[in-house]
């Protein structure tokens, strides 16, 4: 077999094993021709694992979680050991002309971490330490439960996100929120200082105290933008010693989903950072009485505080629709921490947009949201359509923080609102671009009543301004930081910073 053959055998292998189709299978267009001697001389210098297609370990070493992006195959992927390896990935991709990524946990949204060159494979540093004092050493691709397993049961608590698989270093450099979040802080705001392997392979540490224009860009300009980071210290927060509210609410049918929504919009308004709440509404499988009835809704969360005080705050939420089920609980802290974290997902597909509201939604807003959830292309359990109404993201503790002060812009927000289409890896084409019909029409309703800005740790490809709702008024500033840190642009993506003109 030809060397071409069999790069295009292994390409094939590498594609049929992500789930797409071998029929018309063709080198992409930005495939770079490597040789074997080349592999090989990184192979001797590297203290991980160089794989490639074929090797075990290869397609989890690269393979994002969103299949969209699953046909964008590295020629290799590299399990990097330490610092010296990133910065051997880095010079040895620049000497072959290979374009890099660089990989956590594989979460991107917009499939950010992958790439047709080298993946760099954070996938080992994943230790977390402890200390007495609350600060946190954690790997650069530690996950949500390795950070969780290190705090569970202690005084401390690092506020990041729900879904188990995710790291900790990608949620923290586009900004990390979570059930936490709202009386915690973002993950970013307890940012110590980090790691840094530089564009150049140069090894910084990046605090308030040393290369602070660096430091301001990691909490919130995202990750696989301004270098690698191997280590992150953060301070973590105590955890309430008293005993603490959790609650779920359920409802179903479109008339609960609105009343649902209007009030609970309502009450984020001004409640305290103790009250935590998200609500979800799920187009269901139409039964008898017909696709408005077939809507599921829920509310869950917490309330740091005495459970007669959150009575009082639900109240109006509960007399606004009364729910089909209701579960209050008053536990200690580390009973109810972990009902907020999920396993890692099948993998499957998605696109949703965020937006961030600072306001309350008008009602005819939410009831035309409502609506399209009735008019859902799909409610199979596999492809549907999903509205999210996220209360994490603001509150008095997140807003001590000003828009400025670090790269992550959002602050004065009520919520995080995101029309969220979900669909099985290799769904008919048709059915997809009637999910992202569906999803722009959601993102449409809600523009005229919402600051354009978009969660940048939930990218999406579609958002044609992605810089200006990223990233808003700190966009030229992180551009300054990249020309500074990167002017070459060695780490670049779909959705990427670059460098000032
Ligand atoms: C199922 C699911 C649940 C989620 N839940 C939440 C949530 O509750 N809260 C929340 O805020 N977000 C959440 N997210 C979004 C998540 O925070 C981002 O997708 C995050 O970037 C994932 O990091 P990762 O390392 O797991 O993914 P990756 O795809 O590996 O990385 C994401 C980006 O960060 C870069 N990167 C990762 N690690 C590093 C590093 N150490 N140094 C430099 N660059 C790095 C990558 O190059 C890529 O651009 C969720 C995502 C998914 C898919």
């Amino acid at each position: 077999m030809s060397t071409i053959d069999r790069r295009t055998f292994l390409l094939a292998g590498a594609l049929a094993a992500a789930g797409v189709g071998l029929a018309g299978c063709t080198f992409p267009t930005d495939w770079v021709r490597l040789e074997a001697s080349a592999v090989e001389s990184l192979r001797r210098r590297i203290r991980g694992t160089v794989l490639v297609s074929g090797d075990g370990g290869f397609t989890e070493a690269w393979m994002p979680r969103n299949g969209r992006y699953a046909d964008t195959v590295p020629q290799l992927a590299v399990r990097v050991a330490d610092d010296r390896d990133v910065a051997t990935c880095l010079s040895w991709s620049a000497e072959q002309g290979l374009p890099i990524a660089v990989r956590g946990g594989g979460h991107s949204y917009g499939g950010l971490s992958t790439t047709r060159g080298l993946v760099i494979d954070l996938s080992q540093l994943s230790d977390v330490d402890v200390g007495s004092d609350g600060l946190m050493t954690v790997g650069g691709a530690a996950t949500n439960a390795d950070v969780l397993e290190a705090t569970v049961g202690s005084d401390w608590l690092l506020p990041a996100g729900t879904c188990l698989s995710v790291c900790v270093g990608g949620l923290a450099l586009g900004g990390g929120i979570g059930y936490h979040s709202r009386w915690a802080g973002l993950t970013s705001d307890h940012l110590r200082s980090a790691r840094v392997v530089t564009a150049d392979g140069e090894v910084v540490d990046a605090s308030a105290d040393e290369h602070p224009d660096l430091f301001w860009a990691l909490r919130g300009g995202t990750g696989g933008t301004f270098g690698v980071v191997t280590e992150f210290r953060f301070d973590a927060a105590r955890v309430p010693r008293d005993d603490i509210v959790y609650y779920r609410f359920a409802w179903t049918g479109a008339d609960a989903a609105l009343a649902v929504l209007v009030e609970l919009d309502r009450i984020q308004q001004s409640a305290p950072a103790e009250f935590i709440a998200s609500a979800g509404v799920q187009a269901t499988p139409v039964g008898d009485d017909g696709p408005r009835a077939a809507m599921d809704v829920f509310v869950r969360g917490q309330f740091l505080g005495s459970e007669e005080d959150f009575r009082a705050i639900v109240a109006p939420l509960l007399e606004a629709a009364e729910p089909s089920t209701t579960d209050v609980r008053v536990e200690p802290f580390w009973e109810v921490a972990p009902r907020f974290t999920n396993p890692a997902s099948e993998n499957h597909s998605w696109g949703d947009i965020s937006r961030y509201a600072d306001a309350p939604l008008p009602e005819a807003a939410l009831a035309r949201v409502v609506d399209l959830l009735a008019d859902a292309p799909s409610r199979s359990a596999t492809t549907n359509v999903q509205f999210w109404m996220i209360g994490w993201v603001g509150g008095p503790v997140i807003d001590a923080v000003g828009r400025t002060d670090t790269a992550y812009v959002h602050r004065g927000m009520t919520s995080l609102l995101r029309p969220t289409p979900v669909w099985a890896n290799l769904t008919d084409a048709s059915l997809v671009a009637d999910l992202e019909e569906w999803t722009a029409a959601a993102i449409d309703v809600l523009d005229p009543h919402t600051p354009r800005e978009s969660y940048q740790n939930f990218p999406n490809r579609a958002i044609e301004d992605w810089e200006a709702q990223y990233f808003a008024e700190n966009l030229e500033r992180l551009r300054e930081v990249k020309s500074t840190w990167d002017p070459r642009g060695v780490f670049a993506s779909a959705q990427g910073i670059t460098p000032s003109a």
